[in-house]
C-alpha cells in the first residue's frame, strides 16, 4: 500500500508534471516574474470557471480577506459577524484592521455560521458578515444574503475551502461559492482544493467600481502610476504560482470529484455505526452523487459521539494514519481573541464540536486499498 498521507501532492503533481512544468518554465524563459501574463491568462480563465465579472489575484487567501474589507471601506469600530468554529485567518485580518471581529456559534450538522446567531449579534454597528464555507460547503447564503438586505450590510463570503463548489438556491438554480456575496476572498495554499506551489490568493466580485478600488489597494494603493490615492498594501500573485493554477484549474472539477468518491466510500464504510457521525449535506442535492458539486470536501470531518475522539488520534498514528483535528480551540478562546463581551454558553456547538471532530486523510489520490485500512482501522478502534 502507498503511503498515507493527508494530502498527497506529490502523487498529484506525478500525474501533471507533463503541463505544470513546461507552464513554469515559459515563465522562466520569458522572466515576466510579476504581473506576467500567466497571471492575466490564469484570472480570466478563474473569472470564466466561476461566471464572476472580476477576479483580483494577490498574494495568500489572509491577505484577500483583508483586501477585501479595505477595499468595502470598513472603519475602526465596525462591527464584522464571523464563525467561532474556522481558520484564524478570518478573525486575524478583522482585529488587524481594528474593526470589532463578533464571533457566534456554528451548525451542529454542516459545522456552518448559525443564522439565528448571526440575527441575536447584529447591532447599529453592525457592518458585515463574514461566512466561511467550511471544509468545502456553503453557509446557507440565501439567509445571509437576506439578513444583509435587511439590514444594510456587507456579506464577504471566506471561500478558502470551497472553490468549485455549488450552492444551490430554493429555486435550484446554482451558483459557484465565492460569487454570492458583495465579495468573496479565496486561498491558493498548497493543500487547497486548487493550491499552488507555494502561497496565493485572489479576490472575486461583480462590483466594477470595488474590483477597480481593490485593483489599486493590492498596488500600494496606485490608480495611476506613482499616484497613491489611498493606503494600500502589497500584494501580488507571482507568474510562477499563477502558472501552476492555470495548469491545474482545468482539473479542478475532476479533483474536487475524486474527493467526492473518497467521502462517499468513507461514508459507505460507517454507515452503520452510532458512534460515527459522517458529514452531512444541507443544501441542493443533500448528497455525493454523480453531478453534485454541493460538497467538495476540502476536509472530509467525523464527529465522534461516546468515543474518546484523542485516543482514536493515538491509535490512528500507531497505524502510520495521519489525521487532523481542525479546530482544538474555539476562536472565543483565543488569547488573541477573547473578550468579555462573549458568554461561552453562546457557543454551545463549538464548544462541542472541538472536543469530538476528527479530520481523515482527505485528496485527490486516495485509493481503495487506503481507504479500506483507514476505515477498518477505525472500526477496530471502535469496536474494541
Ligand atoms: C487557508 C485559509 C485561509 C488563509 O489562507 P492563506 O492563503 O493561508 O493565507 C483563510 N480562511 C480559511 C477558512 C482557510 O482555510
Amino acid at each position: 500500500m502507498k503511503k498515507i498521507q493527508m494530502v498527497d501532492l506529490k502523487g498529484q503533481y506525478n500525474k501533471i508534471k507533463n503541463i505544470v512544468t513546461p507552464s513554469i518554465e515559459e515563465v522562466f524563459e520569458n522572466t515576466s516574474f510579476i504581473n506576467g501574463p500567466k497571471v492575466h491568462e490564469f484570472q480570466k480563465n478563474l473569472e470564466s470557471y466561476l461566471g464572476v465579472k472580476h477576479v483580483i489575484p494577490c498574494a495568500n487567501g489572509t491577505d484577500a480577506l483583508q483586501i477585501a474589507m479595505m477595499g468595502l471601506g470598513l472603519k475602526p469600530g465596525d462591527e464584522v459577524i464571523t464563525a467561532d468554529f474556522t481558520f484564524a485567518a478570518t478573525v486575524e485580518v478583522i482585529a488587524l484592521l481594528q474593526l470589532t471581529p463578533v464571533l457566534v456559534d456554528v451548525n451542529e450538522d454542516d459545522f456552518n455560521i448559525n443564522i439565528e446567531a448571526i440575527k441575536k449579534a447584529i447591532t447599529p454597528k453592525t457592518k458585515a458578515i463574514v461566512p466561511v464555507h467550511l471544509f468545502g460547503q456553503c453557509a446557507n447564503m440565501e439567509a445571509i444574503m437576506e439578513i444583509a438586505k435587511e439590514h444594510n450590510l456587507f456579506v464577504i463570503e471566506d471561500n478558502a475551502q470551497a472553490i468549485g463548489a455549488n450552492y444551490t438556491y430554493k429555486n435550484g438554480e446554482k451558483i459557484k461559492a465565492g460569487t454570492i456575496g458583495h465579495v468573496g476572498a479565496t486561498s491558493f495554499f498548497p493543500s487547497k482544493n486548487l493550491g499552488c506551489y507555494g502561497d496565493g490568493g485572489a479576490i472575486f466580485t461583480n462590483d466594477d467600481e470595488l474590483a477597480n478600488t481593490i485593483r489599486g489597494i493590492v498596488n500600494h494603493g496606485m490608480y495611476e502610476r506613482y499616484h497613491h490615492d489611498v493606503v494600500g498594501v502589497n500584494s501580488r500573485l507571482d507568474s510562477i504560482q499563477a502558472a501552476v493554477l492555470d495548469a491545474k484549474l482545468p482539473h479542478l472539477n475532476s479533483y474536487n470529484k475524486a474527493r467526492q468518491q473518497a467521502a462517499k466510500k468513507y461514508n459507505k464504510a460507517f454507515e452503520d455505526i452510532t458512534s460515527i457521525i459522517t458529514p452531512k449535506i444541507t443544501n441542493g442535492c443533500l448528497d455525493i452523487c454523480d453531478t453534485c458539486d454541493c460538497h467538495v470536501f476540502h476536509q472530509y470531518t467525523l464527529q465522534l459521539k461516546n468515543a474518546d475522539r484523542d485516543a482514536l488520534v493515538a491509535h490512528l498514528n500507531k497505524n502510520n494514519i495521519p489525521c487532523g483535528v481542525y479546530y482544538p480551540i474555539p476562536l472565543h478562546k483565543q488569547k488573541a481573541y477573547a473578550d468579555d463581551r462573549y458568554n461561552d454558553s453562546d457557543f454551545k456547538v463549538t464548544n462541542q464540536l472541538v472536543k469530538n471532530v476528527i479530520s481523515l486523510p482527505m485528496h485527490t489520490e486516495l485509493d481503495d486499498e487506503q481507504i479500506d485500512y483507514i476505515t477498518s482501522t477505525i472500526k477496530q478502534f471502535i469496536n474494541g
